[in-house]
């Protein structure tokens, strides 16, 4: 943990999202090994028992037991509303059959079987990408909620994110009282401006910081959501925003960039003068890895392990934090 918090406080953390609502055991363990082979000790996963195996597995992978313990992972666990915990349905009555979706789909989710479309649901991180892409509304949400908060706080893990972009404060303020009361490590609270005001966010933190000491909780601006997929600096415009607004608010808190988070996101945070602690790379750093990870001699040929650490070590030494 206090590797951890030290990496915060010299404003130089980098947490890699696997995907809140992400259950592909098999691409969590990859992505994890590939990129903490390249450095990286904090991983945000999605609220599940076997996700955190997985996560843990990949580790296990490329660290050495005694340095296990400088490596933290992060679940994210999400009230119902949250994009991040939806999951695609195809609606059979509008779907035209145009195929459009499958492509748009870069978790490779959307499967045609028997002339029928389907949806992988482990796969799924409710990105809405293929819902952006269907001309006939033929794709809705369903939204999962995470209600293991008493099991979660049992397992061995250095934060819990609370996602809270949804309308019901009272609800978001009873689930980070609960963990605030029951778990010992960081706490962080994803939040984003799609259903507050600033000062209505401004409002919701107050009550939020109340049951917290200084600096053992993280504000995650949230930007752009699952939206890093361009390496240009209007994907991380929204975040740098936000963040520039809970600067402002002077909490005695960690700040973390999140939401189209890209190699330009810190260069755009120096130019604005935004202060922060640390960046999550969500779908930037998953995309980046895929055509390694994806291979199914991944772990059999070594020199495809070796090209997807290069090239992540080259993206993590040129998004250096300058802060
Ligand atoms: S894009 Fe829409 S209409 Fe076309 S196949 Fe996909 S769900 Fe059906
Ligand atoms: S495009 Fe996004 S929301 Fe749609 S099926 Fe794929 S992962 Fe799920």
């Amino acid at each position: 943990m206090q590797s951890l918090i030290k990496s915060l406080e010299n404003k130089n953390c980098i947490k890699i999202v696997c995907g809140a609502g992400n259950k592909n055991l098999d691409e969590i363990e990859k992505l994890i090994a590939v990129y903490a082979k390249a450095g990286v000790k904090f991983f945000d996963i999605s609220a599940d028992e076997d996700v955190i195996k997985a996560a843990r597995n990949g580790l296990a992978r490329v660290i050495p037991d005694n340095e296990l313990h400088n490596y933290h992972l992060c679940c994210s666990i999400g009230l119902k509303g949250d994009v991040h915990f939806r999951k695609a349905v195809i609606n059979k009555k509008n779907c035209m059959g145009c195929n459009e979706c499958i492509p748009a789909c870069l978790q490779k989710s959307i499967i045609k079987s028997h002339n029928c479309l389907q949806i992988n649901k482990d796969k799924c991180i409710g990105c809405a990408k293929c819902s952006d892409i269907c001309a006939s509304a033929a794709i809705d949400f369903e939204y999962n909620e995470s209600d293991e908060l008493a099991q979660l706080v049992k397992q061995n893990i250095s934060c819990i994110e609370l996602h809270a972009a949804i309308h019901d404060s009272e609800k978001i303020i009873n689930c980070w009282n609960y963990l605030s009361n029951n778990f010992d490590g960081l706490l962080s609270i994803s939040i984003n401006r799609k259903h507050l005001s600033d000062t209505k966010l401004e409002e919701l933190l107050n009550r939020i910081i109340l049951s917290r000491n200084h600096f053992s909780y993280i504000i995650q601006a949230d930007g752009k959501s699952m939206n890093a997929g361009a390496e240009d600096f209007k994907s991380s415009l929204q975040t740098i925003a936000l963040a520039e607004v809970v600067n402002g608010f002077n909490f005695p808190a960690y700040i973390m960039l999140s939401g189209g988070t890209n190699l330009k996101t810190p260069e755009l945070a120096q130019l604005c003068g935004v202060d922060y602690n640390g960046i999550a790379f969500g779908s930037f750093a998953r995309k980046l890895v895929y055509p390694y990870i994806s291979k199914p001699e991944f772990w059999n040929d070594k020199t495809i392990f070796k090209n997807a650490v290069n090239i992540t070590k080259n993206f993590l030494k040129s998004c250096t934090i300058k802060n």
